[in-house]
């Protein structure tokens, strides 16, 4: 039984909702998360949407961040049951006329990357290699950056110039590459069509659009550290809920499922409490916090009444795509697919992420700039069959496949457009697999199913069915997330915090928004701080 008070209340048990509840309840705050769906965990969800037996991850896949996301040391997350794996062959490029495949390794499998770009170009091999080598030595500046609020300091053009050239200047690629797109670099760096084709797709799902000037620094550094350092949540990315979950209920947090929040009480300018649709008020004495995206919670949840003008302004200005817009096919299937691309290396067999339909870089590029810019781009994707390496995952002998689709914003097309393209895009897709991996005949598919980013947005409130829940661009980056006056998680409103992907460093499986939340809110309350020395951050 819920109470009408507690000292915290937070909107929605996504993943960091839950990472928030779970140091806030131990730093002895009676905390309560309220969540609109009937599970948590929002974007780390695993269903079996197609046919019963075959699970799919609806949203995330790799998991980039559990080497160094906090909480899962702090809150013994293993214990819980979370369980990884990383296969040895992370991402690879499969072809449709059957040459080479270019498939990168996991960090501690260089060697074998190198051997694979080499069937193209040699220095291509070397130079990836090296780049990569040293970007993987970045991990504690990636965690401090990421488990931190924005640095004004660091994240200056300067700054980033300066790491630039102490990094690779002696490789030539010094301070000037930091004002160039990704594109330009990838260009700039590498000669193999066949790898660029790859490095593009990398980068934009990583959310930085390839065009996008000013984020040359942010390729070199963040892409190439996770690009290749990705882990597999044994049962599917739902057990990473799961067992913040169990930890959340460990430390004593209550847990509301299927209770939407309708609007935050504000008084005398604090946030007193919150309604959620049935009407109920529950009060908060000392904070709310909002895992909810940022129109959500300001004009929709606080309301316009309680906000200055600038900040409403600010609040419709913030924009959400169409960088990140994804669509997950899936696909039931008596086989894996077998790519021609194999005689030559087995490893493209069993990539963890394999990209299809993409034989050159015009296509990658094409494909992108159509999603980009509101069209359906001709169906290629980035492909998954867990139950490669997870058995859970499909019935025996069978197996799951998922992907994405880059797709155009969700306002793009309209519901009947949309049903449209759940009906026909994957057939399409089909017939371009099947190019590249000629076992992918209809006889193989049991059964498939689309999700589109109109689904997405409804399911999860991720509006546009952008997957950061806001454009990646510098002027909404860092210390400018969601917008320069709200980015150190608290708001003009007493008492209110952001704890979701608005908020520094913004989407993905790292729980950063809610751990930096935990940050501020303990610096405002004088709570202990959740840092270990040993950790540095
Ligand atoms: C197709 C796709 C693929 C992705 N792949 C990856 C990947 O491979 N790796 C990766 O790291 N990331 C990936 N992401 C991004 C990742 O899923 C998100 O960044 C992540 O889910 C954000 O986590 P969160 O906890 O902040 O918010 P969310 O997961 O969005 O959770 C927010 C929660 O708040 C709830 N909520 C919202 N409004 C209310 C309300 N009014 N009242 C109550 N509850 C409310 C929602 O129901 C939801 O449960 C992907 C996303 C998509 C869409």
């Amino acid at each position: 039984m819920t109470k009408a008070t507690y000292d915290a209340i937070i909107i929605g048990a996504g993943h960091n909702g839950l990472c928030l509840a779970a140091y806030l309840q131990r730093a002895g705050l009676d905390t309560l998360v309220l969540e609109r769906r009937h599970e948590e965990g929002g974007g780390a969800n695993t269903e079996e949407p197609v046919m019963a037996g075959f699970r799919h991850n609806l949203h995330a896949q790799y998991m980039e961040f559990f080497d160094i996301m906090p909480m899962i040391q702090d809150f013994g997350l293993e214990d819980l049951g979370l369980r990884t794996l990383m296969p040895d062959a992370q991402a690879g490029i499969a072809f449709a006329d059957g040459r080479p495949p270019i498939v990168l390794h996991r960090p501690d499998r260089l060697d074998a990357t190198r051997a694979s770009i080499a069937r193209y170009s040699a220095q291509d091999a070397d130079l990836f290699v090296e780049l990569k080598r040293r970007a993987m030595a970045l991990e504690a500046l990636v965690a401090t950056n990421l488990y931190n609020p924005p640095n004004l300091t660091d994240s200056t053009p300067g700054a980033q110039a300066d790491m630039a050239e102490a990094l690779y200047g002696d490789l030539g690629v010094g301070r000037h590459y930091i004002q160039k797109s990704p594109k330009q670099v990838i260009d700039d760096l590498f000669e193999t069509p066949e790898l660029r084709a790859l490095l593009y797709r990398v980068t934009v799902e990583w959310g930085f659009p390839v065009d996008q000037t000013g984020t040359g620094g942010a390729f070199l550094s963040f892409v190439m550290w996770t690009v290749g350092n990705w882990k597999l949540a044994l049962g599917g990315t739902h057990t990473l809920a799961k067992a913040m979950t169990q930890a959340c209920y460990r430390e004593g947090v209550d847990l509301l499922e299927s209770s939407p929040v309708e609007a935050i009480i504000v008084e005398d300018g604090r946030a007193a409490g919150v309604r959620t649709r049935s009407g109920r008020e529950i009060r908060a004495t000392r904070l709310v916090a909002s895992n909810a995206d940022l129109r959500q919670t300001l004009l929709d949840l606080v309301g316009e009444d309680h906000l200055s003008s600038l900040w409403v302004k600010r609040a419709k200005a913030y924009r959400y795509g169409p960088s990140h817009v994804l669509a997950t096919p899936m696909f039931c299937l008596y086989e894996p697919p077998a790519y021609s691309s194999a005689r030559w290396d087995p490893d493209i067999d069993r990539c963890f992420y394999t990209m299809v339909g993409f034989d050159g870089p015009e296509d990658t590029i094409r494909y992108i700039r159509d999603a980009y810019s509101g069209l359906l781009p001709r169906p290629a994707a980035g492909t998954w069959v867990n139950s490669l390496w997870d058995a859970s995952q499909a019935p025996a002998g069978r197996h799951s496949a998922t992907g994405w689709y880059f797709m155009p914003p969700a306002s793009s097309l309209d519901a009947r457009q949309w049903a449209e393209v759940r009906a026909e895009y994957n057939d399409r897709f089909l017939e371009v697999w099947r190019e590249s991996a000629p076992n992918m005949t209809p006889d193989n598919v049991l059964a498939h199913k689309l999700y589109t980013p109109d689904q997405i947005e409804r399911k999860n409130l991720m509006r546009e069915g952008d997957f950061s829940n806001g454009e990646f661009s510098p002027d909404q980056m860092g210390a400018n997330r969601p917008f320069p006056e709200a980015s150190s998680y608290r708001t003009e409103v007493d008492g209110l915090y952001l704890c979701g992907p608005s908020a520094h460093p913004g989407g993905g499986m790292h729980a950063a928004c809610g751990y930096n939340a935990f940050k501020a809110i303990s610096e405002d309350l004088g709570l202990a701080s959740p840092l270990v020395a040993e950790r540095g951050y």
